[in-house]
């Protein structure tokens, strides 16, 4: 349960940090992570997950 970011593809803009309702999304060397024990992939808060849709480089997936 929980959705990952492809380091890869980050452009490091934090776009998805700060519609994290979890506080899941962290800055990791120059892009950023999601901590799996965190992310509750926003159920209960919202109806997808809001990282996914800030996103700008479509580089956030299920794990
Ligand atoms: S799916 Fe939701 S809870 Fe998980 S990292 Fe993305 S915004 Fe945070
Ligand atoms: S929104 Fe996408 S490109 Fe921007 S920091 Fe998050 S994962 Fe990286």
């Amino acid at each position: 349960m929980a959705y990952k970011i492809n380091a890869a593809d980050c452009t490091g803009c934090g776009a998805c940090e700060a519609e994290c309702p979890s506080r899941a999304i962290r800055m990791k060397g120059d892009v950023y992570a999601i901590n799996p024990d965190k992310c509750t992939e926003c159920a209960g808060k919202f109806d997808s997950p809001q990282c996914v849709g800030a996103c700008p480089s479509d580089c956030i997936s299920k794990l």
